[in-house]
């Protein structure tokens, strides 16, 4: 057994799949240790990929239901099939976990199946899932153990009725009444998922509105939306406890009664994930939610110990990890690299979708920015009225002076794709006129982004 490299990465998910492909393809010796049956951590297992996968296959049963006639197409009498249903969503992530080892033996990565913990800088000692350890040493470790769902003081996790969204990927049947904890990006697609397909969703949200930290605009757009779909949201409220009672559950919110549902989704966020690793004996030091405190260049603070994605600050998503992989790589063998931190999308994959990138109308505020906004509604874009999906908007910030693009903030039909115009444009230091001044496919979704960028100037064309 080959126990010697330049790179050892603890973690298989998006930043540490990534981050070991690229050191790979830079020219050096990588292993990752991954203590999951299957590669590709939380994204690809239980995360973006299953949770896409149901929300596109609950989109689809919706529309064949409801919207399907207006199209001239009769369908007759629709029916769920939700074994069928999990099983696909299961093929497509066994597919995509498959192709991260098929990545790794095309690069030459070394995949070591257990659970890693570092003995010293440059040594980890790996209590292998099949049994007995391994020591594996290199110069250079990089911490990629991702992160844990967020628990909430009240809610006793039971696994099974009173679960996380790992539960909620995976329900038996449809619940009759589902209750969320938290309206952030999770809670919202996975009570989507439940809601179309029959079940009675309530959500309930501590803040006073949904999805806090993005666009209010955006928020508030969103959530008529969603209540129109039958979504129901009970923000300002805090839920004391959640518990079973019989074959269903009780949740108790501050001020109103209780709420008897069959099923509870805990969403309140997500924590750093470091158990077992070792860290406290190394003198790694960690922040107050247990994230690994790391310099510019993904240093923590012992030489040769690096560490990526949702193990440190920033935004839990998959490509903010998958860029943070890449560039500590990148680091290591070249003593240079970079993420972009103020291009990076965020989306949450509802119908419509909702995204956003770079700053929020309350950020510039609070920054004193000053700065102008151009919107632009799907209502009057050709191609949504061809598809029938006019909800939403496209609103663009660009600086009052420059007319540099400082944020675009999306609320439509595949708006996760095309925030990626607007991620490219302003890393590149775009204007909004340079948006308004490139020519557009028609008719496509992506004019609206355009006619946003011109209303932020000397105005839109079709409005
Ligand atoms: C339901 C859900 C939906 C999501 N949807 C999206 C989305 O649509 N878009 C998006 O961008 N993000 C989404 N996310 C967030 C995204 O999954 C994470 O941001 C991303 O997975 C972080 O990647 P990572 O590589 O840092 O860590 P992870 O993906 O968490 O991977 C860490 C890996 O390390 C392994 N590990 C931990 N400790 C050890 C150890 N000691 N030894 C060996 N292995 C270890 C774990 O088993 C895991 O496989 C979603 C998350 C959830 C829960």
């Amino acid at each position: 057994m080959e126990n010697q490299f330049d790179l050892i990465v603890i973690g298989s998910g998006p930043g540490g799949y990534v981050g070991a492909i690229r050191a790979a393809q830079l020219g050096m010796k990588v292993a990752c240790v991954e203590f999951e049956p299957a590669l590709g951590g939380t994204c690809l297992r239980i995360g973006c990929i299953p949770s896409k996968a149901l929300l596109e296959a609950s989109h689809l049963f919706h529309k064949t239901k409801h919207e399907l006639a207006q199209f001239g197409i009769d369908v007759g009498k629709v029916a769920l099939n939700l074994p069928a249903m999990m099983k696909k969503k299961n093929d497509v992530v066994g597919d995509l976990t498959g192709g991260v080892a098929g990545l790794f033996k095309k690069n030459k990565v070394a995949h070591i199946k257990g659970k890693g913990r570092l003995d010293a800088p440059g040594k980890v000692v790996v209590a292998l899932t099949a049994g007995g350890t391994q020591e594996l040493s290199a110069k250079n470790v990089m911490i990629a153990t991702g992160s844990t769902v967020a628990r909430l003081p009240g809610v006793e996790l039971d696994g099974d009725r009173i679960g996380t969204s790992t539960e909620a990927l995976s329900y038996p049947e449809v619940p009759g009444q589902l209750v969320v904890i938290g309206a952030g990006v999770i809670g919202l697609e996975l009570g989507s998922v439940w809601q179309r397909l029959g079940a009675k969703v309530t959500m309930v949200e501590y803040a006073d509105r949904i999805l806090p930290g993005m666009d209010a605009e955006l928020g508030t757009l969103s959530k008529k939306i969603l209540e129109k779909q039958g979504l129901s949201f009970k923000l300002g409220a805090r839920v004391k406890s959640a518990t079973r009672k019989g074959k269903g559950c009780s949740v108790e919110v501050e001020g109103s009664d209780p709420i008897a549902c069959d099923r509870v989704l805990l969403a309140v966020g997500r924590i750093p994930y470091t158990e077992g690793l070792g860290l406290e004996k190394l003198g790694v030091a960690q922040g107050k939610r247990g994230d690994v405190i790391v310099n510019e260049h993904f240093q923590s603070s012992v030489p040769g110990i690096y560490a990526i994605g949702d193990v440190i600050k920033g935004p839990m998503l998959a490509h903010k990890a998958e860029e943070e992989g890449v560039a500590c790589a990148e680091f290591i063998a070249t003593g240079y690299g970079h993420v972009d931190y103020d291009s990076i999308p965020s989306v949450v994959y509802t119908h419509p979708e909702i995204a956003s990138v770079g700053k929020s109308e309350e950020q510039l505020k609070e920054a004193k920015i000053e700065y102008k906004k151009g919107w632009f509604p799907f209502s009057a874009n050709g191609r949504a009225k061809a598809i029938g999906s006019t909800e939403g908007r496209v609103k663009l910030l660009a600086d009052a002076k420059t007319d540099r693009v400082l944020g675009v903030h999306i609320v439509g039909a595949a708006a996760g794709d095309l925030i990626a115009e607007a991620a490219v444009a302003m890393a590149f230091g775009a204007s909004a006129e340079d948006i308004a001044r490139a020519s557009h496919a028609h008719p496509s979704l992506a004019e609206a982004v355009k006619e946003a960028a011109l209303a932020a100037g000397s105005g839109a064309l079709n409005i």
